[in-house]
This record gives C-alpha cells, sequence and structure tokens, in this order.
C-alpha cells in the first residue's frame, strides 16, 4: 500500500500554479494533493451544513455488485452516520507519533460500517489537539500559519477518518446516550459531506478486502499485517477555524497540519507543518509501487480540443500486497478501459461526478484495482484506452496542451523510455519528446498525418505541443536545435498575463495591471525562430562546456501560448514572449530588470536540460535545487555576456526578498528554501518563485564566489573549468537520471573545499546548509575596532567583524578586502561566526582601511 507514499501531488487548479508545479509533481502525500484538489471548504456547524438536498441514500451493499472496487469507493465517498453506533465520550485520548488527541466531553457518531471496518467519526463538544514540530524551520512555519510555533488549540467539533482500530482506542470511554439518534440525524449530511476528502485513501486499504479474482490460493483477504495507519482530522477550532491533521504512517513526512483558505478570490491550502516524527524514522519503503519501464502510446489529437490515446506501459512492482495503484492524469479524460496483461480489471476515474463537477470536486488520478494482491517483482503489462478534451485554441495557429505531464497515465517522476506514435490532421506540425523515428507521413488509407518519437534515453515526463508553425534550425556541435513558431501569437496576447497566475520563469515580468496593449503590429513569432535557434543552441554549447554533454539526441523548441514556459527532456514550450523581436519587447515597456528576466528564460529552460530533466529532485524540499540552478546557470551565461546586467539581476533578486507584503511581513518570513511549494500560501502568494529563484540563485552565487576567492583567479571566473562549474559536471555525471536531493549536492561542494574554506578545520559546509539553505537570513556586516598597524613589509590589519539581523548562530564566509588608493585588493575570508568575530590580517603596504564584500557576493539585507 505505499501507492499513496508521495504521489503526483499538485496544487489544485485554483490554488496558485506555478512553472514547476505544471512540470514535475512533488511529491506531497496524495492526502494533501486531494485535501489541495477538492475540497469543500467545510465548518463543521450544523447550521452550515444543512443540505439535505444534496445527501443521497448510502450506496448498495458491496456485495453481488457487478462493480465491487467502484461500489465499495462510492460507499466510502458517501458514508453517513450510524445513530446505534452513537454515544457520549468523556476523556478519550488519541495518540500517534507527534499527535496528542483529547476527547474531554461531547457526544460521538461513528459511521456506517464498510465491510465490516468503521472508517470515520463525528464529534461535537469540548476536546484538545496538541503538535510539537520538531526542529527551528517547522516551528516557524507553524507560528507563521498560527501564530505559535505550537499547535495547542481547544476545539468545538471533528470529523475524523481512519483506516484502521481507531474505534478501540474510543471504546472504554463511551456510554449510551438519549440523544444518540437526534445527534446522527442532525450531523448526517455533513458526514457525508466530508467523506469525499479521504475516500480514495482509505479505499487504496479497504481495497485489499475485495474478493480475489482467479487466484485461489491468494491470502489477499485481510488487512494484517499492515503498516498502513492513516487518521485525517477535520477540527473546528476555537480560535483557528476549520483546520486540517494528517498522520499517515505510508507518508514520507507522516505528520501534517493545514488549512484550507481563500486570499483575494484564490483558494490556498497553507500547510503549517509537515514532519517525521522523531520516533517514526522515514520510510524505507520505495518511492513509487511500481517501478514503470516502458511506455508505448498511440495518440489521436483532434485540433481544437480532443485527444484520446491508447496507451501501454510495462512494469515492474517493487512491494509485495498492493491491490490498488494509482496513476496521473487529467480529470478532463475520461477512462474508458483498463487491463492488466490482456485482462479489463475495475478502475477508480472520478465516478459518478459529470462534467460541470469535475473541475471543482474532480481529482487527476485513476486508481487501478488488480484482481490480486501484487507480489514484489511481478512484471506487469498495464493497458489505458481514454479520451476527452485536454486541448484549447488559443488562436494564432497556437494549442494551448492542457494538464501536460498527465495526459498520460503517469507514475510519478521516474525514467522510463517511450515510443509514442500521433495522429492529427494535415495543416498542423506536431513535435514531441524523443527523436522523430518517422512521419510526417501522409498514407492512402489514412488522411491523418502520423508520426512516430522515441526516446533515446529514460525520461522522467514526455509531452508533445502542436500548432500551425515554421521551423528554423540551428546546430550546437552535435547536437541539432529546431524552433518552432507560429505567424502569429495567441488571441488574448499580451493580455492573458494578468489572467494567468502569477509568472513563473518569467516571474516578475508583468507590470502591475494588464500588460500594456501592442501599438506596433501583431508580432509574428515565425519571424524570429531563426534568432531563437541561434540563440538557443549558443546556450545549448555553453552549457555542455560545463556541465557536461547535452543529455539528448536534439532539442525543439516550440511556441507556446501564455507567458510561462516549461523545459521538458528535449522538448521546450517556450512563451510566445520569447520570441519578440527587440523592438517588439520594447513596446511592452518592462522596465530594465525585467527585460533581463524576458532574456534569460530561454537559457533557463535551456538548462533545465541538464538541471530538472537529468538530474531531477527527491522531494518537495528539494526542488529549489534545480529551479535555482537553471536560473543561476543562465546567470553564468548572462554574466559572459553583460557582467552589468548579471549583478542588477541579483539586486533585483535581494531587494525583492526584502520587500514588504500587505502585512508589513517579508518573504524571510515564508521559510527557508527548503520549504519548497509550501512557500507559495495565502499570505506569500508567490513565495516559491520568489524564494526559491531569488534566495536560491543567491546561495549559488555564494558557492561560486567563495570557491572563486579561494582559488585565486587561477582558472578564473567563467571558465569551463572554474571550481564551482567543475564540481557541477561533477553532480550532473553522478546524478544523471537520478534524483538528488539537498544535503547531497551540498556533500558535493563539501568534498571539494580547499584548506581555506573550511570552518573550523573540517571539510563540510554544514554551517552553509544549515544557516543559509534551511535558514532565511539576510544578514548585515560591519567593522568596528579596526586597526591598520604598519610592519616592515605591509601592514597588519584587525577589527572585530559584526553580523547583524542574523540568528546568533549563523556562520558565514565573508570577503573582506584591503583598500590601497582607488583600489580594492582581495585580503582574505573570514568565517562570521555569530554576531562578533575578531579577525587579524596581514594586507598589503600603504593599505588604508578594509572593505567588506565590495563585489557583493554574500546575500545581505543592506549595508
Ligand atoms: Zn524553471
Amino acid at each position: 500500500m505505499t501507492a499513496l507514499r508521495r504521489i503526483l501531488a499538485t496544487g489544485g487548479e485554483s490554488t496558485v500554479v506555478t512553472e514547476v508545479i505544471k512540470r514535475r509533481m512533488p511529491r506531497l502525500p496524495l492526502i494533501l494533493y486531494i485535501a489541495l484538489s477538492a475540497l469543500p471548504l467545510g465548518i463543521l456547524c450544523p447550521c452550515a451544513f444543512a443540505e439535505p438536498g444534496e445527501s443521497q441514500s448510502a450506496a448498495s451493499p458491496v456485495a453481488g455488485s457487478g462493480h465491487p472496487a467502484e461500489q465499495l469507493y462510492l460507499q466510502l465517498r458517501r458514508i453517513g452516520l450510524n445513530p446505534n453506533k452513537t454515544y457520549k465520550v468523556r476523556g478519550a485520548a488519541v495518540d500517534r507519533p507527534g499527535l496528542h488527541l483529547t476527547f474531554d466531553d461531547g457526544m460521538i457518531a461513528f459511521t456506517q460500517d464498510v465491510m465490516g471496518h468503521i472508517t470515520g467519526a463525528l464529534f461535537e463538544g469540548d476536546g484538545e489537539v496538541l503538535i510539537t514540530p520538531p526542529n527551528y524551520e517547522e516551528r516557524a512555519s507553524m507560528a507563521l500559519g498560527t501564530g505559535m510555533a505550537i499547535l495547542e488549540e481547544r476545539f468545538v467539533s471533528a470529523y475524523l477518518r481512519f483506516n484502521d482500530g481507531t474505534l478501540a482506542e474510543f471504546q472504554p470511554y463511551l456510554r449510551p446516550s438519549a440523544e444518540a439518534a437526534d445527534f446522527a440525524n442532525r450531523f448526517e449530511g455533513t458526514a457525508e459531506n466530508l467523506a469525499e476528502l479521504d475516500a480514495l485513501r482509505i479505499f487504496t486499504t479497504l481495497s485489499r478486502l475485495l474478493p480475489v479474482i482467479g487466484d485461489e490460493q491468494s491470502t489477499g483477504n485481510t488487512l494484517d499485517p499492515t503498516d498502513d495507519h492513516f487518521l485525517h482530522v477535520r477540527f473546528e477550532g476555537e480560535t483557528l477555524g476549520a483546520f486540517d491533521v494528517h498522520y499517515d504512517s505510508l507518508a514520507d513526512e507522516q505528520v501534517s497540519a493545514g488549512k484550507s483558505t481563500e486570499k483575494d478570490g484564490v483558494s490556498y491550502y497553507d500547510v503549517w507543518t509537515s514532519f517525521s516524527p522523531a520516533s517514526t524514522p522515514r520510510t524505507q519503503a520505495p518511492d513509487f509501487p511500481l517501478e514503470v519501464d516502458s511506455y508505448r502510446v498511440n495518440a489521436h489529437v483532434a485540433p481544437p480540443t480532443d485527444l484520446s490515446a491508447d496507451v501501454s506501459l510495462k512494469a515492474k512492482v517493487r512491494t509485495s500486497g498492493d491491490r490498488t495503484i494509482l496513476f496521473e492524469l487529467s480529470r478532463f479524460l475520461q477512462v474508458k478501459q483498463v487491463e492488466v496483461n490482456g485482462r479489463s480489471v475495475e478502475f477508480i476515474n472520478n465516478p459518478a461526478l459529470d462534467g460541470t463537477q469535475l473541475s471543482r470536486r474532480g481529482n487527476d488520478l485513476v486508481a487501478v484495482v488488480f484482481p490480486q494482491p501484487l507480489r514484489k517483482d511481478q512484471i506487469l503489462t498495464l493497458r489505458f484506452v481514454y479520451g476527452g478534451s485536454v486541448l484549447s485554441e488559443a488562436g494564432g495557429g497556437l494549442l494551448y496542451v492542457g494538464a501536460r505531464g498527465a495526459w498520460y497515465p503517469n507514475h510519478g517522476l521516474y525514467p522510463a523510455s517511450f515510443d509514442i506514435t500521433f495522429q492529427y490532421p494535415r495543416g498542423w506540425t506536431l513535435i514531441a519528446t524523443g527523436n522523430r523515428v518517422s512521419g510526417e507521413e501522409e498514407s492512402a488509407e489514412n488522411p491523418l498525418l502520423e508520426s512516430h518519437w522515441k526516446t533515446d534515453r529514460p525520461i522522467a515526463l514526455a509531452g508533445f505541443n502542436l500548432g500551425k508553425y515554421v521551423k528554423a534550425s540551428a546546430q550546437a556541435g552535435p547536437v541539432l536545435v529546431e524552433t518552432f513558431a507560429a505567424r502569429g501569437v495567441e488571441k488574448d496576447f499580451p493580455k492573458t498575463t494578468s489572467a494567468l497566475p502569477p509568472l513563473p520563469d518569467l516571474r516578475g515580468l508583468t507590470p502591475p495591471g494588464d500588460m500594456p496593449v501592442l501599438n506596433a503590429p501583431q508580432p509574428s513569432p515565425a519571424r524570429h525562430a531563426q534568432s531563437v535557434a541561434n540563440e538557443a543552441a549558443h546556450s545549448v554549447e555553453f552549457f555542455a562546456q560545463r556541465f557536461g554533454p547535452f543529455p539528448y539526441h536534439s532539442l525543439a523548441l516550440t511556441q507556446m501560448p501564455g507567458p510561462v514556459s516549461q523545459g521538458w527532456p528535449g522538448l521546450i514550450f517556450l512563451s510566445s514572449l520569447s520570441f519578440l523581436s527587440p523592438e517588439e519587447a520594447e513596446g511592452l515597456h518592462f522596465s530594465p530588470a525585467r527585460s533581463s528576466l524576458r532574456r534569460i528564460a530561454l537559457s533557463h529552460e535551456t538548462a533545465h536540460q541538464w538541471w530538472g530533466d537529468l538530474v531531477m529532485w527527491k522531494s518537495y524540499r528539494d526542488q529549489w535545487i534545480v529551479e535555482a540552478l537553471a536560473n543561476y546557470s543562465a546567470l553564468m551565461k548572462l554574466e559572459t555576456e553583460n557582467p552589468g546586467e548579471f549583478r542588477s539581476v541579483l539586486e533585483e533578486y535581494r531587494k525583492e526578498l526584502l520587500t514588504k507584503n500587505k502585512d508589513g511581513k517579508t518573504l524571510q518570513e515564508a521559510g527557508p528554501v527548503t520549504l519548497g511549494q509550501r512557500l507559495s500560501c495565502s499570505q506569500f502568494p508567490n513565495g516559491y518563485e520568489a524564494v526559491s529563484y531569488g534566495r536560491g540563485t543567491w546561495l549559488f552565487h555564494m558557492l561560486r564566489y567563495m570557491l572563486l576567492d579561494a582559488e585565486p583567479r587561477k582558472p578564473g571566473v567563467n571558465s569551463p573549468d572554474e571550481p564551482f562549474t567543475r564540481i557541477l559536471r561533477k553532480v550532473s555525471e553522478r546524478y544523471a537520471g537520478k534524483a538528488i536531493d539537498t544535503h547531497e549536492l551540498i556533500s558535493a561542494f563539501a568534498e571539494e573545499l580547499p584548506k581555506s574554506l573550511q570552518f573550523e578545520g573540517k571539510a563540510s559546509l554544514a554551517w552553509f546548509e544549515d544557516g543559509w539553505v534551511h535558514g532565511t537570513a539576510l544578514p548585515q556586516y560591519s567593522i568596528h575596532s579596526l586597526k591598520v598597524v604598519p610592519k616592515s613589509n605591509g601592514v597588519t590589519v584587525s577589527g572585530v567583524l559584526l553580523q547583524k539581523e542574523g540568528p546568533p548562530d549563523l556562520v558565514t564566509s565573508v570577503p573582506l578586502y584591503a583598500v590601497v588608493g582607488h583600489k580594492a585588493i582581495f585580503l582574505a575570508r573570514v568565517f562570521a561566526d555569530g554576531p562578533e568575530t575578531p579577525f587579524h590580517l596581514t594586507a598589503p603596504a600603504g593599505t588604508r582601511s578594509v572593505q567588506i564584500d565590495p563585489n557583493s557576493t554574500v546575500l545581505t539585507g543592506g549595508r
């Protein structure tokens, strides 16, 4: 039942969507995914839920049904309360590692049983929930969300859902009550509505009880032994309103708490905390229950909206016992059939939701129910047949392919080989990940065009784009670079930007309000296809020299409507904005810094071919690595072309980190880069982008210049062999086709640390990882008690380096320069260790004073 471990969570459609959410799914526990995508915003008070019209009678019994899995799921999704299992409760406690709940006094109604199991309860009365996050990072996050570092909240009602023996924990504290029937009736509608939240999660457990088909020897009909313990409680708190607490033994981080909230018409799910309790080691089970080795896809694309496909995939089972495996697939694609090893099986795909409900209540998951429990190392062939409207017409010969990555059944960020055949009408050009092995051929018996694509190395995500394109090409050494651009731009260009979510790679590009409409004639991306190809080829060469060979056979860049760009293996979806001529761009009146960001978008996406596509990230806490590395790589290229612009972009990021939001808070309070997508919350809707691009980029800038100072200008800045790029080349070789985490990345740098950068004589960057990567410091530096004493051949300088506005244990490597005449000459790097650090250095003759970091290589909050 590891299916739920870290699968495929995305922010719901209504939450702030970023480039990377769409590029790749961070692996949050499934429950967060469900919570984020399909929340009825319920508050547990009876008046708010009196919706008898919506409640339906309980689903029919499982036994005897032709679709036992679907029946089970529907039953779990609308499960009501049992008046005969409704009690007074006093002094009950429910404990999980890291989580303590008390139900002091009140009434509790348990849900009807399903296959002999009780999976929920509704409580009203007095109780308390207590969660103590284990570290500073999580306590700060809790404090941002709730105003307190520890969650200690009285509640007046609670809806519980569980998959184990939680009922038994209540049993000794239950007494009969004369009001039982009345209580159960009163809350029936509430319970039924909230049941939907956890139905799929509970289903994956209870599906183990479904009758085994075609294997008499199987012992599948049992939940024991199992390490699968799930508990979700939706509370109505006295001060915090409605909020959630989750415990899931199969999640990477078992305990979490958060709140669904709305601000300025946008829905958010604010994750207050998420952690693994000290007593519960990280689970050793594999990330994904299946190892998908290969996909064979036959897709038929019918512009402007439809896609239908027949997909077969080969996979190896990694753990025994599962009956249900989840795949991500857009909610707008309806699954018609699923086969396992040639035999039809049951599946759950937004059953009983019609089109109008899908976008609001649906999820982008399909659950495949296997006829027998899976066995480790078993080889499976799965086939999915499905179709629906996932494309939309953007005008100007462009289609918007929605749900990228979820257009085929996707089982997580795991590299697989792809063999894809597309059919589509004449007049369109289709570009996909992989190499085109044939097409676009017209045949007599088939009036459609057909093209066939195969990957040359396993990739984690496959995608395609189609439009009425003009093609241009360039060569980057052995790599063919092609651009595909339409003659026009999308019909709502450039006004789309204000309607779309905050900008990802072109973040910060939109001026406040609508973008100004161009006075000039409509731009024609096709006219600039060649210059985009040339520039992309130049980027490929630049990065290949530094980070190792381009990972794929060729690179295609296709124009995409809207302001967002994405870089997939060998295929970049590039915003129409990146196809503008300098004159056309000028018409948009960007500020200079924003123009720079627009200009680096192309090289940023190209750098994702190494950082994000070749080297992936492990968990949501590590996602900043690929975003910040792609961005810093693009900036390194900019530095060779225009050093002044390079510095002003970094300065812009610093300013943004210091800007206060409406509540007077700076992004520092949003948290460290390692909170990943959690940074984007109701208080900081752009938190993830601003922190992972801004602060993340600075973290790499700091590492790079530390190394440059330590190897004083030997290979030289911007040489393909400067120490920073040498280490990154090692990282790209070591982690090619694999995922990296934050500690592994920092360790790769620590391995090559020269003596002069060893804090307290250790070849470790723990001080950087703890204070800077997991921290939010924006310190300020100054020197006091400076003494310049002439010596026989030079001078000695001494003083105290002050580090203010940082945590007391912050350690930072700070470069000090001697001021000689009008020149600043590098002296040494000094470790600022806490608020005051004395230093004593030899300096050249003529030194008048000492300057701190004149080249801005340390992220500070000002001077
Ligand atoms: Zn990016």
